[in-house]
Parts: C-alpha cells; structure tokens; sequence
C-alpha cells in the first residue's frame, strides 16, 4: 500500500504531536504566559492514537516521530512508544524533545523502542538559553549525555539560526557537538503563528551560515538516514556531519513525504498551511479501519504542493507547539 497525494508524492512519514504544552517558552514558538492549551480530555489517548498510526502503516508509512509541544510532559510516554514500536512495518521511531527530562526518561524510552532522538538546543550559552527559553541549560546538557549513556543513536541537534540573537553562537554549537558526536542540524525560522512571524524578522538564509563554516572546516556533501528534508554536508577527516534545513531560501516542499498529527487527533497536511482534517470524532463514533484507511486516503488530497511562506507568511494562525516543527 502506499499514500500517495495528489502531486504524486508518497507519504511515508507522520509526526505525532502528543502534547501542545511545553516546560519551556521559546519565544519564536510560544509566547511568554501562554494558557490556551488543548484540554487533557481532548488530547487522543494512547489507544486511539495507535490506532491512527496503524491505519497510516496499513497505508505504507513506516516512520514516526513522537513531537510535542514537549512529549515528555506528558505522562506515561514509554507506554505509547512500546504500542508503536510493536506496530508491524514501523521500521523508525524517533522523537523530539527539549530535553529538560530526558536524563529521568531516556533509559526507558530507549527499552521501550526509541532508537534516535532530536534535540531542539538554540544555544550552549547559558545566560543567552534562558533568554530564548526561559528555561535552564544545564538541564539539557544532562539529558543529552544520558541519552548518549543509555545509547541513543543518533542525537541530532536542532538549531534555530536568528541574526542578531544566536548566529554569532554557530562556530560554539559546531564545536560542541563535535566533540560529543552529536550530529548538528541548522533550522531557518518559519512564520508559523505570531511568534514565529516575529521570529522572521531575525531570519538568517542559512547559505550565509554555510559559506561562513566552509571558511574554518573543509565541508564534503555528506547523507544521513532519517525521512525528513535536511541536506547534509561533513567536515572532511571526521563523522561530523552538519545539516541545514532550509524551508524560505530553498523549499524541499516537492519531494515532501509527511503530515503531522496534533494531540487532539487533527491531520495538518502541510507545517505552511491551515489544511486539516479531524479524526477523532471519527474514532470515538467507533469508525472501522477499513472506513479510517479510507478517509485517511481522501484527507491526504488536502495537502498543498507547497508552504506560502514568502507569498503569504500571515496565512498559518497555529503556534509550531500545536503540531511540532
Ligand atoms: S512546508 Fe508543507 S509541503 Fe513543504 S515540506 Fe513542509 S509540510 Fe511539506
């Protein structure tokens, strides 16, 4: 089976947003004293979500990643992951996560089948991480050497590049995951809701970056086993790699193989767009699979052939929390 949309791009890939709440405050991503959550009664339960996930592997996905929010703030976390890794042609599950919890969580996650993990980590500057997230560092750079500790392969580092706030931060984050084998991944911000509108007035066309690094390191173009869109290049000599996603200088939106799934079970064809479908009256109307197979099939002709960031950046309303990056 395979999902096919109707540009002709297969859909192998589905994030899973399990909560939209989160322990930090990035403030291209949530704005500071933010109470308008989904509800917990309104989130999917586990059991409805394995559902959903099952009916997307009948379809030909076979890769997930557990997004938040911060899934970690939700309870019981390693209960979902080992109903999803027992799913037959689940062949990659991965989560994103802050952090701040996986030095209590890591062990169990990676029992329960989480293979590789992506950090979101903006600076390794103490003073500057609390300003963007008004969050403490050391709590990250625990979680990520018990993550490392308990075998977590690999870590990847997410970085949000905003000129003026943490680009003068990249040679140090290069250097750190260097030298703990962590594989460093560069983000340009994205209009997603108020705050990451006000996030692209520190955009930064990630090619500058790039040009800057290849001044200091000998870069090679390199590839990395994971479904999503990074482009990857390597310093030459090493298993450095470094990646660079680039959704305003350089969209990837024509190969795109994912839809997102928040916590309260709406299917979000597209991170750029409003285009949705909710499932979960449909689950809790006790729809039969065959019947979920199907309207999975007729949403994903929803999705748009591409974001309209620059045509039209005040189109996505949502916070990046809702559905995760
Ligand atoms: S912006 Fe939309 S179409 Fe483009 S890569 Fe992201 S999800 Fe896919």
């Amino acid at each position: 089976m395979s999902l096919i949309d109707k540009y002709n791009r297969e859909i192998r890939y589905l994030r899973v947003s399990v909560t939209d709440r989160c322990d930090l405050r990035c403030f291209y991503c949530m704005p500071k004293g933010f109470d308008g959550y989904e509800e917990p009664e309104d989130w999917l339960s586990y059991a409805e979500i394995e559902r959903i996930i099952a009916s997307f592997t009948r379809l030909g996905v076979n890769a997930v990643r557990i997004t938040g929010g911060e899934p970690l703030v939700r309870k019981n976390l390693p209960e979902l992951v080992s109903r999803l890794s027992a799913l037959p042609g689940l062949d990659d599950l991965s989560l994103s996560t802050n952090a701040t919890r996986l030095g209590k969580h890591a062990q169990e996650l990676y029992d329960a089948g989480i293979s590789r993990i992506n950090v979101s980590l903006d600076t390794v500057d103490p003073v500057k991480f609390n300003e963007i997230t008004q969050g403490k560092l050391e709590k990250i750079t625990q979680g990520l050497l018990k993550a490392k500790e308990v075998g977590l392969d690999p870590i990847k580092i997410n970085m949000v590049i905003m000129k003026g706030v943490n680009d003068d931060d990249v040679e140090d984050m290069v250097e750190f995951c260097m030298q703990n084998d962590f594989t460093l991944r560069f983000i340009e911000t994205m209009p997603v809701g108020d705050t990451g509108r006000n996030a692209a007035n520190y955009f930064i066309d990630l090619h500058e970056i790039e040009k800057r690094l290849a001044q200091k390191y000998e870069l090679i173009p390199a590839v990395m086993k994971g479904a999503g869109p990074a482009r990857y290049v390597q310093v030459a000599g090493t298993d450095f790699k470094i990646g660079f996603i680039t959704p305003i200088s350089q969209h990837f939106c024509d190969t795109c193989n994912r839809v997102r799934l928040s916590a309260t079970g709406t299917l979000y064809m597209c991170l750029g767009d409003e285009h949705k479908y909710d499932l979960r009256p449909l689950i809790r109307k006790g729809i039969s699979d065959d019947e979920l197979d199907q309207v999975i099939r007729d949403a994903i002709n929803l999705k748009p052939l591409k974001h309209e960031f620059n045509e039209n950046p005040e189109k996505v309303v949502r916070f990046m929390s809702m559905t995760g990056g």
